[in-house]
Formats: C-alpha cells, structure tokens, sequence
C-alpha cells in the first residue's frame, strides 16, 4: 500500500481532510502511515506505507459521526506504532481513507473488532484477544492478580506492549 506523497500529514492536514470530507465522514476510515527512510527503500527514495500490525495486516479506524473521539482514539494506535520501532528511523503520522479504497487492499481490519489467537507466555495455553500482542492468558491475568505481592509488572517486550512475570520480586 504505497502513496504518492513522501511527506506524512502534519495535525493541521488532518484538520483540512477532515474538513473537506465533512459531509461524508462515515465513509472515512483512520490509519496509520510509516514512512520509510531513503537509506532503507531499494529505491533509495523515502516512501509513504500504511503501517501494519500483526504482520501484513494493516489496523483502520472508522472516522463515523464525530471524528474528535475517533481521532483521540487513531492517536492512541499512532503512539502504538511509533512506541514499537523506536530507534528504527521510521516516522509515523496519521492518513485517512475512502471506504471505498480499502476494499483494493487485501489485509486491513477493523482495530479492536477482530480476535487474534494468542499463546500464553505464562502456562502456554492458546487463548483469542482483541490484541494479537496479548501475552498472558486471562487466567494468568486473574492468578497474578490473587498474588500481588508475588509478582513485579514490568512493561514492554521486544516490539509489544506486554505485561510479563519478574522473579525473584519481594
Ligand atoms: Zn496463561
């Protein structure tokens, strides 16, 4: 999914799409854009891409009737992406698109209607969640919640939001 622009929208872009659209904001959906830097495209010229999570799948957002709360909710899985490639030289920004242009691209979801089946790090039971970075079975969730003083939360694994057993915690 590549665009022709290289420059990602500023907040103020945003503002202007939104308000061109206003009229059919229903049939607007959020994503999030990844620009890649020239030193990392075979092309050697930057390049605009909808960023994807898990693999290949790309997460939208409805804009529907008041895109003030989906927006707030576009810039949550915007700090989502930029918070897992960080150090990578990516840029992230948000992008709107048309409904229906979504349909010419095979792996997009709606973010937070679909469940992803996940492996349990804890006791390694498959378990679905709205999250395909869940890690901890609700279960374990409940189990470490019955030991608080047990266990020591510490966030964030390798390129996830994780919540994840410390040992050795007073
Ligand atoms: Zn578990």
């Amino acid at each position: 999914m590549f665009n022709r622009r290289v420059t990602l929208n500023r907040p103020k872009d945003i503002d202007k799409l939104l308000a061109e659209h206003a009229q059919h904001l229903d049939k607007l959906l959020w994503y999030v854009e990844v620009k890649w830097p020239c030193n990392r495209t075979t092309s050697g010229r930057a390049q605009l891409l909808a960023a994807s999570h898990p693999g290949k799948w790309i997460p939208m957002i409805w804009v529907g009737a008041d895109p003030t709360v989906s927006r707030a909710y576009a810039e949550l899985l915007l700090a989502f992406f930029k918070a897992s490639n960080q150090g990578q030289g990516f840029e992230f920004g948000l992008g709107l698109i048309d409904v229906g242009k979504v349909a010419d691209y095979s792996a997009t979801y709606e973010w937070g209607a679909v469940e992803w089946d996940c492996v349990c790090k804890l006791c390694g039971g498959v378990f679905r969640s709205t999250n395909s970075g869940a890690c901890r079975c609700a279960g374990c969730i409940q189990a470490a919640r019955r030991e608080p003083r047990r266990k020591n939360y510490v966030s964030q694994t390798e390129n996830r939001v994780c919540l994840v057993e410390s040992s050795g915690a007073a």
